[in-house]
């Protein structure tokens, strides 16, 4: 029998990592609309060196990323772990210290939470009475602002969860699910009659993990995505999107812009709304499914000041922005004070996030404004005492999938549904479980051991 043909459709981590995981196993090609691969990591070139602009760090938390670091050959030595996991809250004009031992920003320890400042004190008294408070039993998923706000008051909400959960998703903690964004509070909800206790406790059981947990590559990410489409070589076809998929008898049919391809199996590593347009015709219902996951636009600001205006700066990996500031920011990334391997540049360099689900403002202004604003917004929460002298915009259209309340019943179906057929689909992706590059390196393996185990079955039953 004349080898199996597998077609990955999506170039970011997730395809390009499946793929290189299935080039030995069959004839794997690699379909990607853009120019370029890597999705949505990208390195550019400022005057004194690279920076990432999209993704900036691997989490370390599960094994996975760590783990396709080293399958791809990188030693200690290129290899950078931050020197501050340290975050500040940007409230009523003061940085103000990110309160320590919290749970995705739920608080767990009441003198931590007072100490911070970021919540007035009545806002403190109230987030801490948690454990006095009548439990509500709730059964199904509940958003994030409705958990944790019913417990703690929406302004842990609002200055503390929503802005620390903006960094993935940049949603809105009124829709967010609790229980896909949350794991640990949903888990803490549904065992502990105080939430505050109960994370208290998983704090306890975990606290060894509070060490800087994230790694990134001394040349940008750029440099793996390089790695990865190196090793594919041939492989890889840039510039051809996929306009459609349909079910055939010998697998699966992939409509491309000038022919079409029958393949035995496919990886579709594409964002939710991509995914539910090829799959509409042969995979109706888990398109239905698939269109249901909205996903935010984003923008980075990247910034380079002259190190002499930038003494001031607090030692500190980031900003947060609540809503409630009226700022364009969502976020500062102080990269040079957070990667050591930035540190000594030429230029100060930091990266700056702006947009929301349901705030389009920041992005609907030009490029040049919104540099220049939030340049100076930057400035003013920083203490940086000159413009910066290169400001780059990169956009991020549709960039931040949401887990919406329900998303993992929606999961549920969507896996329910492929396996009722028609078969050959394996679908993967931020969209479904996972946003970071740990996630992402852990769903690559899943997907190439589901497609050998397809193929393998193909096999034995002779189709
Ligand atoms: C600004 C920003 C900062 C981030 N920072 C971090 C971070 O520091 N750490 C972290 O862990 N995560 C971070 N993330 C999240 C992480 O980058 C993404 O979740 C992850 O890269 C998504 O990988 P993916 O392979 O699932 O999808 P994507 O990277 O979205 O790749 C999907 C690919 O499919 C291609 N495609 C679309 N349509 C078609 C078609 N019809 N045919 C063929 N190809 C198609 C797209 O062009 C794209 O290349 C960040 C995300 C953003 C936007």
């Amino acid at each position: 029998m004349s080898a199996r043909r597998v077609a990955v459709i999506g170039a970011g981590l997730t395809g390009l990592a499946a793929a290189w995981h299935l080039r030995e196993d069959a004839e794997v090609e690699v379909f990607e609309a853009e120019t370029r691969a890597g999705g949505r990591i990208r390195t550019i070139d400022l005057d004194d060196g690279p920076l990432d602009v999209g993704t900036e760090a691997v989490p370390g938390r599960e094994p996975a990323g760590p783990d396709l670091l080293a399958a791809l050959g990188y030693a200690a030595d290129e290899l950078v772990h931050p020197a501050t996991d340290r975050l500040y809250v940007w409230v009523d004009g003061r940085l103000r210290p990110l309160p320590q031992r919290t749970v995705c920003g739920v608080p767990t320890d009441p003198k931590a939470l007072a100490a911070s400042r970021v919540l007035s004190p009545a806002d403190v008294a109230f987030a801490t009475s948690e454990p006095a408070r009548p439990r509500r039993q709730v059964a199904g998923d509940r958003s994030v602002a409705d958990l944790v706000g019913e417990r703690f008051g929406q302004r842990v909400v609002t200055r503390l969860v929503e802005p620390l959960l903006g960094r993935t998703y940049a949603g809105s903690a009124a829709r967010l699910s609790a229980q896909a964004t949350l794991p640990p509070v949903w888990a803490a909800a549904a065992e502990h009659r105080s939430l505050l206790r109960g994370l208290a406790a998983h704090r306890a059981r975990t606290a060894d993990q509070d060490r800087p947990m994230s790694v990134t590559v001394r040349s940008g990410l750029g440099r793996v995505v390089a790695r990865l489409t190196t090793a594919l070589g041939p492989r890889l076809h840039t510039a051809t999107p996929v306009r459609a998929l349909a079910p055939h008898a010998a697998g699966v049919r992939l409509h491309l812009d000038d022919r079409t391809e029958v393949v035995d199996a496919v990886v579709l590593a594409v964002p939710p709304a991509v995914a539910a347009v090829l799959l509409s015709s042969g995979w109706p219902a888990v398109a239905r499914e698939l269109a249901g996951i909205r996903a935010a636009s984003v923008g980075v600001i990247a910034l380079a000041y002259d190190p002499a205006d930038a003494d001031a700066v607090p030692a500190g990996s980031g900003v947060l922005v609540p809503r409630d500031q009226g700022r364009l920011l969502t976020e500062v990334a102080i990269s040079a004070r957070r990667w050591p391997h930035l540190a000594d540049r030429d230029r100060f360099v930091l990266r700056a996030s702006v947009g929301r689900i349901d705030d389009p403002h920041a992005l609907a202004l030009d490029d040049d404004v919104l540099a220049e604003r939030v340049d100076a917004e930057v400035r003013r929460c920083l203490g940086l005492r000159a413009p910066a002298r290169e400001r780059v915009v990169v956009r991020w259209p549709h960039a931040l999938p949401q887990y919406d309340v329900g998303h993992h019943a929606r999961l549920d179906r969507i896996r329910h549904l492929l396996e009722q057929g028609p078969h050959g689909i394996h679908l993967g992706g931020a969209g479904l479980d996972g946003v970071g590059l740990d996630a992402r390196a852990a769903d690559a393996v899943r997907l190439a051991d589901a497609v050998r185990w397809d193929l393998r079955h193909r096999t034995e039953v002779g189709v």
